[in-house]
């Protein structure tokens, strides 16, 4: 089964579970809950800034940050990283024992203690690490882009399910155009979410 990404690389989704026949997004309520809910959560998630960046720069600065092109980990506890800092993400993850928390919802903030300790990939480590897997071979899809304005689209439409998955009642909802950080968060879902390969 094909994996693709969509909006920031580093999540993937089996083709058939999220893109119909004609090559669109299926709509939400076909797709399934796991894949659903990561699709969910990038809507909120391509506009923001690498975490890497955010903690030099902080909000003082933040138009020094980069906007972040990759994302790993649980929804609601994921990196957000820009191509530069991904080295150091990687480095955590297989070297500094960032892997011992994948699949935890403290994945992120492990990381990002770790990064605001000071630490970061050695001199180098960028050099030998993250081949973009067969970056030419990604499947034939619809421009990112109307994928990302797809979900979007969808969410407003049918905002009392969205709210739903995210295990909150669909009271006040004006304020909810988007999930916050706690909705998913708050979900306790288990989720199998891509990690860089340990090699
Ligand atoms: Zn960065």
């Amino acid at each position: 089964m094909a994996k693709v990404s969509i909006g920031l690389r580093g999540w993937r989704f089996d083709e058939e579970e999220i893109i119909s026949a004609d090559g669109e997004l299926k709509p939400l309520d076909e797709i399934p809950e796991e894949p659903r809910e990561r699709l969910v959560r990038l809507v909120g998630l391509v506009e923001e800034p690498c975490d890497v960046c955010y903690l030099e720069h902080g909000d003082a600065e933040i138009h020094r940050c980069a906007q972040a092109e990759i994302v790993y980990g649980e929804p609601g506890g994921e990196v957000l990283l820009c191509p530069t800092h991904e080295p150091d993400f990687i480095y955590w993850f297989r070297e500094a024992g960032g892997s011992d928390h994948t699949g935890r919802q403290a994945f992120g903030d492990r990381f990002h203690e770790w990064i605001a300790a000071g630490n970061e990939a050695p001199d180098g480590y960028a050099s030998v690490e993250h081949v973009e897997e067969d970056p030419g071979g990604l499947p034939d899809l619809p421009d990112q882009t109307e994928i990302q304005q797809r979900v979007e689209d969808e969410f407003e439409g049918d905002r009392i399910d969205i709210r739903a998955l995210a295990g909150e009642n669909p009271t006040d909802d004006e304020s909810a155009d988007r999930l916050d950080e706690n909705d998913l968060a708050d979900s306790g879902v288990d989720l199998s979410t891509e990690y860089p390969s340990n090699r």
